[in-house]
């Protein structure tokens, strides 16, 4: 009876601690929670591993009935119940995976006042028989989780999530929360518009993720600046690498493997069955790889990824965003890396250029195309721009990107440029990069001879840079915009309005810095996994027998290791050493619930292992 007379926020601040095992509210939990409680509508607008889910959680438990949380994300849903049931809270979710029987056993369980939560798919909540369970029940709220699927430019449009504006209409006492990660203003506009959330409160947060560190680097073997990548800084760890066909995902995996690292392939010419085992194998195993296309992601919610690897380019900086957003939801340090090359850049050209959508929307993504690869050519913070391109400012350079922990040099590429221009206009604009870098190096060539042009006097003008360095140039002139590709895929370099001012030397002067291309680095010591490389090294050895105390014990329930403690958690206990109930429950992410389920099986390893 005792909490009933707490004030609301004292009581969601109690159970934060003594539930959750956190001795603060983060962003703004506490407003969202408060809102909720006092049944307000709010809209929450958070970056991935933020917390969005306590915004809803608390109040559930604190207000009466159960509350409904709609989620398209069925695949989801049975780790984040598990979740809950290891806070001890009440939780169960309906959906198509469950026999009808339990669906049945479930829905009376509900009408019962059983739960606390209960998680449903919109297509679910929106069926009749549903509806008039719920007419039935007390609803606490309605949590409209990753709402911008009602967005219809988004990728992730979902067309029932349209129709939950009924729920204002039919429940007009239940407060509703919606909640996303997407950052930008229109889907924001589009979801209180849609969702009928007109007198909701915004709550809209930064959507800087501090503990990425963003890593983009022109390369020319790419599987091997991965592997490189991966060994110095990953070894062990789990992570996400993206390719563009099916067939690099393959023979990416099963070169990963070769050299020693369990990857997993991820895309949708896979079985059902196979793609399901691997994606649970790199929920439940520790240090997994899952090499994937894009199919891959919007189900994952492993809070542990360490890193996310990129071999192309994304289509846009939105895509990139989400992606590389899926490493480090705990907020422990983790890596964003992306390779490409000139290829990458004449694909995205032209996948924009032959797309066939309306002469608006075209447009459109020309500007997202020349974001992305802005972004890519970018000299200075990453992390700024990043923020930039969604509406915030960052005042300060952010110290964690790689343009900020090793400025790239920029060198005056006007006289190659002109050089390169020149030549794409002397042979008529006929041709493609390898031809007019031959050209440009004085190559003994046939096709060259045949047609003449070691005759012209752009022949062997280019010599002072390699090969390489003018793939390195040409990629950038055309990610400049000075140079365009034919629309019909052949590669073949065109110029644009932005190049003939560079040709005439008459006109004012121009210059066009570049970027120098960078050494690949010499390879630095290997290091150990990047959880463990966060701890003192006296400290690591007693990281490891909690982990692996933390798979045993995930493996008997059959529940990912994560919702047992997170790694966070598993690192302050291996720095605190904690021998006794009260020491334990300082330690953040350790609730009663968890103190009495493991709290003696921990501590019993740490006096131990010491
Ligand atoms: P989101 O849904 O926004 O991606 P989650 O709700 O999954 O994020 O939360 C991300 C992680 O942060 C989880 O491990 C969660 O338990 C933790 N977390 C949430 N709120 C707090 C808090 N106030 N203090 C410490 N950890 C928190
Ligand atoms: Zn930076």
């Amino acid at each position: 009876m005792g909490q009933h007379l707490e004030k609301p926020l004292e009581q969601a601040r109690h159970i934060l601690k003594s539930t959750f095992g956190y001795d603060n509210f983060r962003h703004h939990q506490a407003e969202i929670i408060n809102a909720l409680i006092n049944g307000h509508d709010a809209l929450t607008l958070m970056p991935t591993g933020g917390g969005k889910s306590i915004c809803y959680q608390i109040p559930a438990l604190i207000r009466r009935g159960t509350a409904i949380v709609i989620s398209p994300l069925i695949a989801l849903m049975q780790d984040q119940v598990d979740a809950l049931k290891q806070l001890g809270i009440k939780a169960a979710f309906l959906n198509s995976t469950l026999r009808p029987t339990t669906q049945r056993e479930i829905e009376q369980d509900f009408l019962a006042g059983s739960f606390d939560l209960l998680y449903m798919a919109p297509e679910r909540l929106l069926n009749k028989h549903m509806l008039k369970l719920i007419d039935q029940c007390d609803i606490a709220l309605f949590a409209i989780d990753e709402a911008h699927c009602v967005s219809q430019w988004g990728h992730d449009f979902r067309k029932e999530y349209q129709q939950l504006s009924m729920l204002h209409t039919r429940y007009p006492r239940v407060p509703r929360i919606a909640l996303t990660a997407t950052a930008d203003q229109r889907t924001r506009s589009e979801i209180i518009e849609q969702l009928a959330l007109q007198k909701a409160s915004v709550f809209v947060n930064s959507f800087d993720r501090p503990n990425i560190n963003y890593a983009i680097a022109e390369t020319g073997n790419s599987r091997d600046a991965l592997w490189r990548f991966i060994d110095e800084n990953h070894a062990g760890d789990a992570g996400i690498v993206y390719c563009l066909t099916r067939k690099n995902v393959e023979a990416t995996a099963e070169w990963l493997n070769k050299k020693g690292h369990t990857a997993l392939p991820y895309h949708a010419g896979l079985s059902q069955d196979v793609r399901s085992r691997n994606q649970q194998r790199f929920l439940r195993e520790d240090g997994l790889i899952i090499v994937a296309t894009i199919a891959f992601g919007m189900g994952i919610d492993k809070p542990d990824v360490r890193f996310v690897a990129h071999m192309n380019l994304p289509k846009n900086i939105e895509s990139y965003y989400q992606e590389t957003g899926r490493a480090g939801r705990d907020g422990t340090p983790s890596d964003a890396w992306m390779t490409y090359g000139l290829k990458d850049v004449i694909n995205l050209r032209l996948f924009t250029e032959n797309s066939d959508a309306e002469e608006q929307f075209k447009r459109v993504m020309f500007q997202k195309t020349d974001a992305m690869l802005g972004l890519c050519e970018l000299t200075s913070c990453r992390r700024q721009a990043l923020l930039a391109y969604f509406g915030e400012t960052l005042e300060q350079p952010c110290g964690n990107c790689d343009n900020c922990l090793s400025p790239p040099e920029t060198w005056d590429a006007t006289i190659a440029a002109q050089k390169a221009l020149s030549c794409i206009y002397r042979t008529h604009e006929r041709f493609g990069t390898q031809y007019v870098i031959n050209i440009l190096t004085g190559k003994d060539d046939e096709r060259i001879q045949h047609n003449g042009h070691d005759k012209l006097s752009t022949f062997d003008i280019g010599g002072e840079h390699s090969g390489a360095e003018w793939r390195g140039i040409f990629r950038q002139l055309i990610a400049h915009g000075y140079l365009a590709t034919d629309t019909e895929g052949y590669g073949v370099l065109k110029l644009t309005q932005k190049a003939w001012p560079l040709l005439k030397r008459n006109e004012t002067p121009q210059t066009v810095m570049l970027r120098k291309l960078r050494k690949p680095s010499k390879a630095k010591k290997k290091k150990a996994a990047a959880s463990i490389q966060a701890l003192p090294p006296q400290d690591q050895e007693l990281f490891e027998a909690l982990r692996t105390l933390r798979t045993k014990l995930a493996k008997e329930q059959n529940v990912p290791p994560y919702v047992i403690f997170p790694d966070k958690t598993l690192t302050e206990m291996a720095i605190v050493k904690p021998v006794t109930e009260s020491q334990m429950l300082d330690i953040s992410g350790v609730g009663e619930t968890k103190l009495s389920r493991y709290g003696k099986v921990f501590m019993n390893e740490i006096s131990h292992t010491d």
